[in-house]
């Protein structure tokens, strides 16, 4: 180990004084507004999304009506598409108040799309927003946030490894005032219906090798667009905004105009997208986890076995009380995340720390209700089993656990490096 890494590591240089800008607890405590907010989204879910979950989970065209009279009323109500600013067309902006928002969206799978802040959506509205051009906000960020189209974000390629987008092979040339785009792509999240898709390509393979890729828009009826196959992923197929699709774009051209950002920015746009997108994932989770334990809680008062509630089991008990810790950890983790990305930080280590530990948390917590339900727990008569199906993918998309724990971890070994230590402010 070299020699000024290890002795920074011994002497940590003031790593755990007190800071006077530190977060206080009570900076993410929610004020009286964000109450009363979450508490109607709350109503909202509990009068139109739970209601409805079984009929949206049979992904017909029964449940796409059902989707758009259900974002017509969560748009009347004011609540639509809390993750962006009303002037993007959204009803929020905060990071803070979002996280809060979505410990009760993020309750069900659904509550996303019919609130208008789903995945990819999210996170192509606010890359549009922050580095569209006049003309692309209008074409198709507006449509966007307003609901009346879907799009993806084709990024992930089969040949190569997603985990270091360094090495993608999808190529657009420059062909007068035209990109040619050949390429194939996988787990573009939502692609089969969607009007239009953000493409990273490679555009100058010489350069250094964040400096490579180009994020271009591509409208998904451009001849050479070709959505293969929607992939199966733990048995499920999906449908329209709910599938992973394989894509392949052969001679496929579109404007210059439809450059994002600059020409080159194709990482520093990804990143500024998957920064946000990984706690908005996150923020979901604690949802997810709390309705979990609340099943789980709730069924092991209720069922008996060898003469007692599953509730007086120390093994139960363990669970719960392992998962009430996790739950908590994983609020308090995000919280000050998000307050800091409110604060104009980036945040990098706090988001990737509660990727990771989030995922993990979110599978355990869920699998503990699953168990604790014995057969109930793999039925469609709870969300249980949806929930566990979908948690496993946590672990891998917008970066694997191990990836988040080498980002974490180099960080903070530079700043001890330096002779900064490392502050838990
Ligand atoms: C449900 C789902 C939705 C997705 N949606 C999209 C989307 O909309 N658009 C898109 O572009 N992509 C999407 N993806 C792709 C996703 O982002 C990639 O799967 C992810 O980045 C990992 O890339 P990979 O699958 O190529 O795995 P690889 O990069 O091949 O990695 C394989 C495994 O190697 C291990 N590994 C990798 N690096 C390290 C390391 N440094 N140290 C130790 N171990 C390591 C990890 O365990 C990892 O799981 C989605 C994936 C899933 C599962």
């Amino acid at each position: 180990m070299d020699s000024a890494l290890a002795d920074s590591i011994l002497a940590p240089s003031g790593a755990h004084s007190c800071d006077a800008n530190a977060v206080t607890i009570t900076d993410l405590r929610p004020t009286d507004d964000v109450l009363e907010l979450r508490a109607r989204v709350r109503a909202f879910m509990e009068e139109h999304v739970y209601p409805n979950e079984q009929a949206l989970d049979r992904e017909d065209d029964g449940s796409d009506k059902l989707v758009v009279r259900l974002r017509g009323i969560a748009n009347d109500e004011g609540l639509w598409a809390p993750h962006l600013p009303p002037e993007a067309g959204g009803s929020n902006g905060s990071f803070l108040t979002y996280a809060f928002l979505n410990e009760e969206i993020g309750r069900s799978l659904w509550g996303q799309l019919v609130l208008g802040c789903q995945a990819p959506d999210a996170g192509n509205g606010e890359i549009l927003w922050q580095f569209g051009t006049e003309e692309q906000k209008e074409r198709w960020l507006k449509p966007l946030v307003a609901g009346e189209m879907r799009s993806f974000f084709s990024m992930t390629e089969p040949d190569v490894s997603g985990s270091d987008p360094t090495g993608l092979k999808t190529r657009a040339v420059r062909d007068g005032d035209e990109w040619v785009i050949d390429g194939h792509k996988w787990f573009s999240s939502g692609a089969e219906g969607a009007s239009f898709g953000i493409v990273m390509a490679v555009t100058d393979p010489d350069a250094e090798p964040h400096r490579r890729a180009t994020q271009i828009i591509v409208p998904a009826d451009t001849p050479g667009v070709e959505v293969v196959r929607a992939i199966p992923t733990m048995g499920h197929r999906g449908r329209g905004w709910t599938t992973h699709c394989e894509v392949r774009y052969s001679g496929v051209r579109v404007p210059l105009e439809n450059t994002l950002g600059e020409v080159g920015d194709g990482f520093r746009i990804a990143q500024k997208r998957l920064g946000p997108g990984r706690i908005h994932h996150v923020m979901r989770w604690l949802g997810q986890m709390q309705r979990a334990f609340e099943l789980m809680c709730s069924y092991a008062l209720e069922r008996e076995t060898f003469g007692g509630k599953l509730a007086d089991k120390q093994t139960v008990q363990n669970w719960i009380a392992d998962s009430a810790a996790e739950i908590q950890a994983c609020r308090l983790l995000t919280l000050d995340a998000a307050h800091k990305i409110d604060q104009g930080d980036e945040a990098r280590v706090e988001v990737s720390l509660i990727k990771f530990y989030a995922a993990k948390a979110l599978n355990d917590v869920v699998d503990r209700a699953v168990q604790v339900h014995g057969a109930r727990g793999l039925t469609d008569e709870t969300p249980l089993a949806g929930m566990l199906s979908q948690a496993r993918g946590a672990r891998i998309y917008d970066g694997p656990d191990e990836v988040h724990r080498m980002v974490v971890a180099r960080r903070i070994l530079k700043s001890f490096a330096s002779g900064d230590g490392w502050r838990f402010d």
